[in-house]
């Protein structure tokens, strides 16, 4: 998608501060942090949200979850932390590529605002 912000940083067209990459996914520091780890992971094919992706997509948003769990793992996160896929507008989604939030490094409260 040749105007979608994402697909930019993942293509190195917008910089970002790359954290992971594999063959599938891309993750980067959110450039607005609302904790001490807030960590964007994307995958690299362009699925705008949870609920316009196919069934075939079902692995990949999930294996996004697991790449959360392996950075948080690697910043130490033991004590917990938080991974959000917002969906639409009302949830407060900006940006039409689907991206799973990584938050970590402060007490989260519940229920999110
Ligand atoms: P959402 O509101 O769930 O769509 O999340 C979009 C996130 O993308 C927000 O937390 C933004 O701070 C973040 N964001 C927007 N533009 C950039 C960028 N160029 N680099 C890194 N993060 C970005
Ligand atoms: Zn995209």
């Amino acid at each position: 998608m040749s105007d979608c912000l994402f697909c930019k940083i993942i293509d190195g067209n917008i910089p970002a501060k790359k954290v992971y990459e594999d063959d599938r996914t891309f993750a980067f520091q959110d450039i607005n942090p609302q904790a001490p780890t807030h960590v964007l992971i994307i995958p690299k094919k362009h699925v705008v949200d949870i609920k316009s992706a196919a069934p075939g997509d079902a692995e990949l948003i999930g294996y996004c979850q697991l790449v959360a769990a392996k950075i948080a793992k690697e910043r130490g996160l033991e004590g917990g932390f938080r991974t959000v896929y917002n969906v639409g507008p009302d949830a407060g989604q900006t940006v039409f590529h689907l991206h799973l939030h990584l938050l970590g490094g402060r007490p989260m409260t519940w229920p999110p605002g």
